[in-house]
């Protein structure tokens, strides 16, 4: 796809994302089973739900713009999912992988924060108010779950993967 003007980077933006989305959404069932925290796996899977809500939101938008989804690979969230796969491929201590798992999702969640940021950005300077809202709901959902990941790691789990054999 060349992309000649703002309009056409913004499009681009939005399938990228839409392909991370799609990649969350077969990664999240599988982190949400490795870990063992049973907060740690209701926040995935509460997560999960609203990613499947975000997914849709980008087609609600692509609609309105009369263009596809498809079409864009998002390497970027392919290489954090693949690193948090090795991760999760070490057989380590129960409580050290949920401290692993926490950190590879926050490392999605920054993804999608800049990359929602930017979308949002975007759709404001061309006009498009309602997209823009969209974006901006997707947003605020990305950063309450990096901050309840947070949360989860300083309340317990970084201190049990600490005393961990
Ligand atoms: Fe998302
Ligand atoms: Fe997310």
């Amino acid at each position: 796809m060349k992309i000649n003007s703002l309009h056409d980077l913004y499009v681009m933006e939005l399938k990228d994302l839409y392909d991370a989305e799609n990649r969350i959404i077969k990664a999240l069932p599988k982190m949400s089973e490795a870990a063992s925290s049973q907060e740690l796996r209701s926040a995935f899977q509460l997560h999960l739900e609203q990613t499947r809500r975000q997914a849709e939101r980008l087609e609600q938008i692509f609609e309105q713009l009369d263009e596809s989804p498809k079409g864009h690979k998002c390497k970027g969230i392919e290489g954090i999912i693949d690193e948090g796969e090795d991760l999760m491929g070490e057989d380590s201590p129960a409580a050290v992988c949920d401290a692993g798992l926490i950190g590879s999702a926050q490392r999605v969640e920054h993804y999608e924060i800049a990359a929602y940021g930017t979308a949002r950005t975007f759709a404001r300077r061309l006009g498009y108010e309602e997209q823009a809202r969209l974006l901006n709901e997707t947003l605020q959902e990305e950063g309450a779950t990096d901050k309840k990941l947070t949360t989860l790691a300083e309340s317990y789990i970084n201190e049990e993967a600490r005393s961990a054999k």
